[in-house]
């Protein structure tokens, strides 16, 4: 028995694709997977999950499911926003002691006593793909030059759109906004945007009569020329705002979801960025 092992022993390192032995990264929720997955790009051997399914948006108060909990013990990394988006690692890493996290959003400066919205301004999203590129590259060394040049194409791809997205943006004279849920403090930030309402709700949820008079009076009393739901929110009550109030409503896409296609999911935060610019040039220009 023991001769067969250890005769065994080489046949499976052979066996081990070049540039190192099989890596499974898991994320937590979309974005990460889409960050992730630019930093990856088609390197063999690594495969990319997304631990929440795609549709889920932001992981607030999200609970573990039992299949989470294995996914979570198979992965050999873990990439997690931090910032307190993801409240279940602590429950996840009792699960799990041996993983190895990543939190992308660690050690950052946080806006208004600890939003973890960081990706949603674009430099927010830079440097949350460098720190995934970081960990990525000290978790698996023999992989970590793809890491490294895939992080730099990605954020020289944001650093493009940023410029773009600023010369559009600096020059608009309105610059007021309300929005839904507390997504955009970054990338209002980024834009110099001033968010004068949020409206707090529960993502996902069907507003109620009284959500929408709140919604309705927050919008008068604020005097904005534009309401920016996301795009998850149901057009019927947006509708509602815009016969009761008489602005517009438009969206704002925090990029919180989308398809899980590989090659579709790697475009997403960029395809959604530009929406937001045409959004809110169209809202905010004269
Ligand atoms: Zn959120």
């Amino acid at each position: 028995m023991k001769a067969a092992l250890l005769l065994a022993l080489p046949a499976m390192a052979w066996a081990a694709p070049a540039g190192g032995s099989p890596m499974r990264v898991l994320t937590s929720f979309y974005p990460m997977y889409v960050m992730t997955l630019n930093v990856v790009g088609g390197t063999p051997g690594v495969s990319v999950e997304c631990l929440a399914r795609p549709s889920t948006g932001c992981l607030h108060d999200y609970q573990l499911t039992p299949g989470d909990l294995v996914a979570l013990t198979r992965a050999d990394v873990f990439v997690a926003n931090g910032a307190g988006m993801e409240t279940f690692l602590d429950k996840a890493l009792r699960q799990a002691p041996a993983l190895r996290v990543i939190e992308a959003g660690a050690g950052m400066e946080l806006v208004d006593g600890g939003n973890p919205h960081i990706w949603v301004g674009i430099g927010g999203a830079i440097a949350e793909t460098r720190a995934i590129a970081r960990g990525l590259a000290t978790a698996d060394p023999a992989r970590a030059d793809a890491y490294r040049k895939n992080a730099a194409d990605y954020v020289a791809e944001l650093e493009r759109l940023r410029v773009r997205m600023h010369a559009a943006l600096d020059g608009l004279k309105h610059r007021e906004i309300v929005t839904f849920h507390e997504a955009f403090p970054y990338f209002a930030r980024e834009f110099g945007l001033n968010i004068v309402g949020v409206i707090e709700r529960e993502p996902g949820s069907e507003p109620g009569a009284r959500e929408l008079a709140r919604t309705v009076d927050l919008v008068r009393r604020s005097g904005v020329r534009a309401v920016f739901a996301e795009p998850q929110y149901p057009a019927k009550c947006a509708e509602i705002i815009r016969r009761e109030t008489g602005v517009q409503v438009a969206l704002l896409d925090p990029a919180v979801t989308g398809d899980v296609d590989p090659a579709k999911a790697r475009r997403s935060y960029c395809e959604a960025m530009e929406r937001n610019l045409a959004s809110l040039v169209q809202a905010l220009a004269d």
